[in-house]
């Protein structure tokens, strides 16, 4: 997959040629996040949004109204695999990012929380506002190599991703992720000077913004030898396996649950007894239906003794999104109910203590969710590589 570049005509003519296929079965409907969570919106469902594309190109009506419509997507990719079983195969969440790029070529504003996480990146390499000089502060007194120069003759880079180095709460996954990667002894350093992937950009239609920054960030992974890269986010992970130039097809491009899958696996870490818990796995979008890493995060978790794994009713392809993707964790829209708050009311029906993800914004949305819903005695959310390296603790 690449990026879209071009005019507004190219965009056009891309899009159409993409929604022209749709044959309006709606079954995608009921495989909507938003459309779940929707009851004053009249536009209906996953085709509903792209329909809305096609008659905004169609009678010309680029605008607000528009813009708000498509920004609703998570991108969660839910609706693409539903119409792919039904042999349509409407590349839906293709078709809304080449929308939100239109939105940009034909100068329609994004929405104000959205512009001034853009702004963000554009003037400090991250989408929230956050000096450079504090990205690896997290990262102070663990002993980790910081790379800088090709003479560090240290091939394997943990990317640790905008949210893991600056939000309080996931600094803490990022910094089990080194621990686990320090107790496996593998040789890897963290960039001095990491910049963001990129992603919020591409996913907000901002393409000029998102080729400077994986430019950027491509040029310093070759500069300093990178042969493999441990990703913190599914939605890093992602835009470096399909949005980035060709050049990075020659590095080596890992989710860390795939990486300490191995680890496990081959016996390279440490795992003792914990006490009992039962624990259940909600499905990354961008780590699953966008890229079918399903079993590497459950692997781990099975090879604790002590955990028992119990699956959610909705789960792999059919998890239900937490509503973080697609750049709505800078944007807030009304809807009924929250899907954070759907899915950790699933977690519950399972009657488990701990609701496990491999995302960052995943667990935000559920860490808020859990305190909004009143259940902080009840469940606890906490990330895949924190569950690891506390069973690693002796
Ligand atoms: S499932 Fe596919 S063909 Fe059917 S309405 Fe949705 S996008 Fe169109
Ligand atoms: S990607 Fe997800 S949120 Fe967006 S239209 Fe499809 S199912 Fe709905």
């Amino acid at each position: 997959m690449a990026v879209e570049f071009g005019d507004a005509d190219i965009l056009k003519e891309k899009i159409l040629g993409i929604v022209s296929k749709c044959v309006r079965c709606r079954f995608c409907f009921s495989q909507c996040p938003v459309y779940e969570v929707s009851d004053k919106w009249v536009v209906q469902g996953a085709s509903g949004i792209t329909q809305s594309l096609y008659y905004g190109i169609k009678l010309n009506k680029i605008d607000e109204i528009l813009r708000d419509i498509l920004m609703r997507c998570t991108t969660c990719r839910s609706c693409e695999i539903l119409c792919e079983r039904i042999m349509a195969a409407v590349s839906l969440v293709d078709a809304i990012r080449m929308g939100r790029a239109l939105l940009f070529e034909e100068g329609i504003n994004p929405i104000r929380e959205q512009q001034k996480a853009l702004e963000s990146l554009q003037v400090f390499g991250n989408p929230y506002g956050m000096p450079t000089s504090k990205r690896t502060a997290w990262a102070e007194g663990r002993g980790l190599k910081k790379l800088a120069d090709p003479t560090d003759n240290i091939s394997t880079l943990y990317y640790v991703g905008c949210t893991p180095s600056y939000d309080s709460r996931v600094q803490a996954v990022a910094g089990s992720i080194a621990t686990v990667l320090q107790k496996g002894d593998i040789s890897f350093g963290i960039l001095e000077n990491e910049k963001c992937s990129g992603d919020p950009a591409l996913v907000m239609g901002e393409l000029g913004l998102f080729q400077m920054l994986a430019e950027q960030n491509l040029n310093q992974f070759k500069h300093m030898n990178i042969q493999t890269i441990i990703a913190t986010s599914p939605h890093d992970l992602n835009c470096f396996l399909k949005y980035y130039p060709q050049g990075i097809k020659t590095i080596e491009l890992k989710h860390y649950t795939e990486f300490f899958a191995d680890l496990v696996e081959q016996k390279r870490v440490p795992i003792r007894k914990v006490s009992k818990k039962r624990v259940t796995y909600h499905d990354p979008c961008y780590l699953g239906k966008h890229n079918q890493i399903y079993e590497a995060p459950r692997k781990i978790l099975e090879a604790i003794p002590g955990i028992e794994l119990v699956e959610m009713e909705r789960n792999r392809q059919n998890s239900l999104c937490c509503g973080g993707g697609g750049g709505r964790m800078w944007a807030d829209f009304e809807e009924k109910e929250h899907l954070a708050e759907i899915r950790v009311l699933e977690a519950l029906e399972t009657g488990a203590e701990v609701l496990a993800t491999a995302c960052p914004f995943c667990l935000i949305n559920f860490e808020d969710a859990v305190k909004v819903l009143d259940k902080e005695d009840t469940i606890m959310v906490k990330d895949i590589a924190e569950i690891l390296l506390e069973a690693m603790h002796s």
